[in-house]
């Protein structure tokens, strides 16, 4: 599809959603691998969850350069893209990422480096599934119980410094 066929699909598929009102939730509209989006607005459609996998280390997608690209084309037909994101899935699962918890911060522990924090859910940040407490970066087994399977944002800053030493030595 070029540029043209794009804007005018959109255009068809959100003027045929229901407009929110007080009392009605707007018309969804599921982009795949993208998110769902509500029609908040007569010309404005917002973004209310993300679907993507970004469970992998290597295989981050930017959702946000998605997201934008659809800002900048919806902008140019004179609607609005709006960001109220509550909710994250894969394919598979909805993210896990407890809402009592944002702002807890852990280390690995087989001391790689490797910092994981639980933030809250935003477009232009990736995720990482600690799946079994496995460690993105070294692949051992570095997180507690408590830690397990959660969605967490990954600071490897510390593990790159630290193959860099070990490279010089
Ligand atoms: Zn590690």
């Amino acid at each position: 599809m070029d540029w043209q066929d794009e804007v005018e699909w959109c255009l068809r598929l959100w003027s045929s959603l229901r407009v929110r009102t007080e009392d009605i939730p707007g018309g969804e509209w599921t982009l795949e691998g993208i998110g769902m989006y509500e029609r908040t607005g007569t010309q404005q459609m917002t973004l209310k969850e993300i679907h993507i996998d970004r469970a992998e280390k290597g295989e981050e997608s930017s959702l946000f350069d998605h997201h934008d690209y659809l800002a900048t084309l919806a902008g140019e037909i004179g609607w609005e893209m709006l960001l109220d994101v509550k909710k994250a899935k894969t394919h598979t699962e909805e993210f896990m990422i407890p809402e009592e918890r944002i702002g807890d911060v852990t280390i690995c522990s087989k001391k790689c480096g490797t910092v994981a924090r639980i933030e809250p859910i935003t477009v232009d940040q990736q995720y990482y599934k600690l799946t079994g407490g496995m460690c993105p970066v070294c692949g051992e087994k570095g997180f507690t119980k408590d830690w397990h399977d959660l969605h967490v944002v990954i600071d490897d800053r510390g593990a790159a410094l630290r193959s860099m030493k070990q490279e010089e030595e």
